[in-house]
């Protein structure tokens, strides 16, 4: 019998479908990302036997906890979503074959430092504040290009594209205006040619917005709540008040 999860990803997927056409793009073009923070087990290998293999995980603590256990299965693969604390880096770059959310020298500096030590190089995404909200992480749109210019001075770090968070509780239009700015920065840095800088990706559209993420150009769709269901934890949990601050 098909399971909950099951089915849920099969109406994100007609979903995909659905706005790749509407924009004369290939669903091949658009990679789905499961968001897990506080998703138990059971849910993750549900998804796991539905054929979905890209996950995503806002803490360090959490993703320690499910790496081991998910290892078992073939071709999972994590990338970390969530705002990194200076402190966790070592932790994650263990985990994870791309980072989104790095948003300040000062973490660039960190992973820099831990990557050399370990002799290995780390593909990032540069994660923007498109919607200027207070409770969000993520560098100033007017900052971009500065910081992507000073990442790309460590030669451990492979600067692949640019991460968002639309607008939350928004209009369509102005989620859509988050995206295309961060489109937008993407046309900019790449006029640049900066050493180890790519920006093919754009990681942007969650649950609520990912359908106008998808027609505004996203390569990473990042989707919880509507293959899982509701968490249990307000987002504010993982986004701000409770998150320390290191930096
Ligand atoms: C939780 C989270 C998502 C997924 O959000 P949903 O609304 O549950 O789809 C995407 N990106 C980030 C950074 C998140 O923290």
């Amino acid at each position: 019998m098909e399971h909950f999860v099951e089915a849920n990803l099969k109406t994100v997927k007609q979903q995909m479908e659905l706005a790749c056409q509407a924009s004369g793009r290939q669903i091949e073009d658009v990679k789905l990302l499961l968001a897990t923070k506080t998703v138990p087990l059971e849910k993750l290998q549900m998804a796991i036997q539905a054929g979905e293999t890209l996950f995503g995980e806002n803490k360090a603590q959490e993703l320690r906890g499910k790496f081991p256990l998910m290892q078992q299965f073939n071709q999972i693969e994590w990338h970390f979503i969530g705002h990194l604390q200076t402190n966790k880096v070592k932790d994650v770059v263990k985990y994870v074959t791309l980072i989104h959310s790095v948003d300040r020298l000062k973490l660039g500096q960190a992973l820099h430092h831990q990557l050399v030590k370990e002799n290995k190089t780390m593909d990032v995404l540069v994660q923007i504040n498109t919607s200027y909200e207070e409770s969000k992480f993520g560098a100033p749109p007017e900052m971009a290009v500065e910081l992507v210019e000073q990442l790309s001075q460590f030669e451990t770090l492979n600067v692949k594209g640019l991460m968002t968070i639309g607008k939350l509780n928004a209009t369509n239009d102005e989620t859509r205006h988050c995206f295309r700015l961060l489109k937008c920065i993407q046309t900019q840095i790449r006029e640049k040619n900066l050493p180890r800088v790519q920006m093919d990706i754009l990681s942007m559209g969650m649950s609520g917005d990912y359908k106008v993420a998808i027609e505004e150009g996203a390569t990473i769709i990042r989707v919880g709540t509507s293959v899982f269901g509701q968490r249990y934890l307000p987002d504010s949990y993982y986004w701000n008040e409770h998150a320390q601050q290191d930096d």
